[in-house]
């Protein structure tokens, strides 16, 4: 049989035509809208011209296709969607208190709450991991087993394929599809690689939170000896391999923290701890009077600072602040004649947006800093005998690649972020002593020299910088203890972070709904959690799918189909 969407007839090759053709004929023009039929939404991709489809009103596209969830979404009134909560921390973290003051505090927003605790829901249902009671060996058996199981799949997001696929299977069912709960949190204990953050940002998109909770060593190692009885060694050996394993499937606790929407500090003031999650919960709910700390608001600025850097491999910013006002801002770029650095700037025509050329890294096409590090590497290779066997030769070229020369710094182009904003206060003549510095990594030694000099009294940072060497060259003038107060004090950020600070602080350019402060009378709103309204919904649809592709590429990966 043979159909002839232009015309919308039909031929029965071989065999006489039956009443049946004016039947099916009627049938495909219906589905195709030939002949000004509604047409019927298909979500296969169609063969038939678009000039001969009948157009559509919207309210005939949208009416079939929208779910009611869908429509109370776009009229900014659905209320009922999920919440992923993820947690990260180092190994000692106390996460226990943690999750109990989160899931305690949902129910006032009328929100139910399930823990995936990735070590007992997917490491042990995928892995093998041989229950003990001694804490060391338990908690070593799964860092372990972890790392198997992104090495066995191959990817290193492997368990949080793991969490989709245990809250897909937790789902109600509907002719095999599965529903989406309503008003229901999953705190998920917890995060240990980035890939897994990645993963779970994709799957759920605004609908996942990270909560990045900070407890320095010391209180983490006492609650490693007292609280769970391992060693002094066995906990300093756990600190240490949790924070960062050298191996790419091993875990990278470090890596993950600062990829957190919100930083928490776990020092044992159990009110502040509390209060701190609560303000947090309350904006993920949309109480319209929550508003930025100054540290926040500084943070995201040194953020904001870094998106204008072209390095080619990363993107740094720092602001200088002085008594909560913004002096000066840095990022990590190329320094250009007559002071600062480059900007992307309309050309001497004024027609394009363009770079100078020869200019920023990116125009001379290489970063000098890998250039130069490369030029050691070949200079000392020089200097193997001809004579030394080629296995040997080859293993020490791999040693040497790997050995700490790759984390050189010196011959980069770039100005630090942080050098940058002291610069630009010296640029417009202003004291640098007694400010404060946010900064988005951690500070460098380089940087750490000029901070000190600078007269900078405190230093607040997002992401680590293992490599740095700060600490301890300069141990006689930074601290991390804040009563040191005759030192410069660094100290990780706490609070709103850059991520999450634009879609909830703002009251309507986010991506979640609007906030209203005030009633028609100018009178301002009461708001009670029990009001709470997520402010950034995951429509259903969107997520329930990628829920269940994750659920069987953890099935293929692990090769359990
Ligand atoms: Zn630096």
């Amino acid at each position: 049989m043979n159909w002839y969407p232009s015309t919308g007839t039909i031929n029965f090759q071989g065999k006489e035509a039956s009443s049946l053709k004016e039947e099916i004929e009627k049938l495909l023009n219906a589905i195709s809208g030939i002949n000004g039929s509604t047409p019927i939404p298909a979500c296969q991709e169609s063969q038939i011209p678009i000039e001969n489809l009948a157009k559509p009103s919207i309210e005939q596209l949208s009416e079939p296709m929208l779910s009611l969830e869908e429509k109370e979404l776009l009229d900014n009134k659905y209320a009922n969607s999920e919440l992923i909560i993820g947690l990260v921390a180092a190994v000692g973290t106390d996460l226990e208190h943690v999750k109990r003051v989160i899931s305690e505090r949902l129910p006032a927003f009328g929100y139910e709450c399930n823990e995936i605790r990735v070590s007992r829901d997917i490491i042990k249902e995928y892995g093998h991991v041989s229950e003990t009671g001694n804490q060391f060996e338990r908690i070593t058996a799964y860092m372990e087993e972890g790392n198997n199981l992104r090495k066995k799949a191959g990817d290193n997001s492997i368990l949080a394929l793991g969490v989709a696929a245990k809250i897909n299977k937790l789902r109600n069912k509907s002719n095999e599809k599965p529903l989406p709960f309503n008003k229901r949190a999953f705190i998920i204990n917890s995060i240990k690689h980035p890939e897994e953050v990645h993963r779970l940002r994709q799957i759920y998109s605004n609908g996942f939170f990270l909560i990045g909770v900070y407890a320095d060593e010391k209180r983490r190692f006492n609650f490693l000896t007292e609280n769970l009885s391992i060693e002094n060694s066995h906990a300093s050996n756990l600190i240490s391999r949790d924070a960062d394993e050298s191996k790419k499937n091993g875990q990278h606790t470090r890596d993950a923290f600062h990829l957190s929407d919100f930083f928490v500090h776990y020092d044992g003031n159990a009110d502040k701890f509390q209060n701190d999650i609560w303000r947090i919960l309350d904006l993920i709910f949309g109480k319209p009077f929550v508003t930025p700390t100054f540290d926040e608001f500084a943070m995201f600025m040194a953020f904001s600072a870094s998106l204008r850097s072209a390095d080619l491999s990363r993107q740094v910013g720092a602001v200088i602040a002085k008594d909560n006002n913004i002096v000066s801002t840095g990022a990590n770029d190329v320094p250009k004649s007559g002071g600062g650095l480059y900007w992307s700037e309309y050309n001497q025509e004024g027609t394009k947006i363009t770079d100078v050329e020869d200019g920023r890294d990116y125009k001379r096409g290489e970063d000098s800093n890998a250039v130069e590090k490369q030029k050691i590497i070949d200079n000392i290779l020089k200097c193997i005998p001809d004579e030394l066997p080629d296995e040997l030769t080859s293993q020490f070229k791999e040693n040497l690649k790997n050995s700490r020369i790759k984390d050189i710094t010196e011959y980069g182009r770039v100005v630090h972020a942080e050098m940058e904003s002291i610069l630009a206060c010296a640029r417009n003549n202003i004291s640098t002593v007694k400010t404060h510095l946010y900064c988005t990594t951690f500070p460098c030694h380089n940087c750490a020299k000029h901070i000190i000099s600078a007269g900078i009294s405190r230093v607040i940072y997002v992401e680590p910088y293992p490599k740095s060497k700060a600490l301890e060259f300069h141990s006689d003038s930074i601290s991390i203890d804040k009563l040191q107060k005759l030192n410069v004090i660094f100290e990780p950020f706490v609070g709103v972070g850059p991520r999450a600070f634009f879609n909830l602080f703002s009251m309507n350019l986010g991506s979640g709904y609007t906030l209203n402060r005030k009633t028609n009378e100018g009178i301002a709103v009461e708001w009670q959690q029990s009001d709470g309204r997520l402010r950034m919904q995951m429509l259903p649809s969107s997520y329930l799918e990628r829920e269940k592709l994750a659920a069987n590429l953890l099935l293929e990966q692990l090769h359990l189909t």
